[in-house]
């Protein structure tokens, strides 16, 4: 049970697998005025830098699942090296349909909502682990400017046009599942060339050092394809965002 290997990869030296930077994280976990002992859960936790910093700079406990074996080890290895192993938990396993025993304060699903069939579908399931009055945490892309065709969707490695919203509308569709958009976080292009760019250096290091794999012919015609791609499409098209969410009818415990 894991992920495709191509990401395995092409993200194995990533801390975080978004286009949210380490200081923007910190930010975020700041602006959510965590309290210590609030306990956090983060579904597709990817190395776990959100729960492990947050375990570190704001007293949090969480629990991360993963489908990734490779990211669920390096989020222990972080837990160890931040000296907050004792207060957060890495699951290796498939998150969908994953409801939490304890009642979190965060419900976070941050940049992996196919998880559960996409954005509605996410929160609804992140709801059935939230504690009246919690936050769900949502990161997800949105349209910076609105591709003109669907070819120029498929260059940002969307399916379609449809894929994903603007960002007024994404906020707005938040609103239709009955939920308040309480805080967000936006990447900024920056922050996509951290998350983006450091594949090419890693991609071009693994073939270096595994010249005869059987992935090498593919991860080579993703390393000369990719800084051109993503500077034509993704770094012009595509936003992205965390975005803090507090159901409308939570009522006074709220
Ligand atoms: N939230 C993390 C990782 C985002 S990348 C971060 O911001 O750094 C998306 C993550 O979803 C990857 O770590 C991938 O391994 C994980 N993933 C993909 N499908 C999954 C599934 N079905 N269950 C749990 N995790 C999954």
């Amino acid at each position: 049970m894991d992920i495709p290997r191509i990401f395995n990869i092409t993200e194995s030296a990533h801390r975080i697998h978004n286009p949210i930077t380490a200081e923007k994280l910190a930010t975020l976990g700041a602006a959510l005025r965590l309290e210590p002992g609030a306990r956090v859960l983060d579904l597709g936790s990817g190395s776990g830098e959100m729960l492990c910093t947050w375990a570190r700079d704001y007293g949090i406990t969480g629990t991360g699942i993963d489908l990734s074996r490779l990211f669920t080890e390096q989020a222990k290895r972080r837990a160890e090296e931040l000296g907050v192993a004792r207060h957060v938990t890495f699951i290796h396993g498939d998150a969908a349909g994953y409801v939490a025993n304890e009642k979190a304060d965060v419900a976070a699903c941050v940049g992996a909502t196919w998880i559960a069939g996409g954005v509605a579908g996410t929160i609804a399931l992140l709801a059935r682990s939230l504690r009246p009055g919690g936050i769900i945490l949502i990161g997800e892309p949105y349209w910076r400017q609105l591709p003109p065709t669907e070819a120029v969707a498929k260059g940002c490695l969307a399916n379609a046009i449809a894929d994903f919203l603007m960002l007024p509308e994404l906020l707005a569709s938040f609103g239709r599942l009955g939920y308040d958009v309480v805080e967000m976080m936006l990447a900024d292009p920056d922050g996509w060339d951290r998350y983006e760019a450091a594949k090419w250096l890693t991609m071009r290091r693994w073939l270096a050092a595994n010249p005869g794999d059987e992935f090498a012919k593919e991860v080579r015609a993703q390393l000369t394809a990719e800084p051109e791609r993503y500077a034509t499409y993704t770094r012009e098209y595509l936003g992205w965002g965390g975005f803090a969410l507090m159901p409308r009818d939570g009522g006074s415990s709220a």
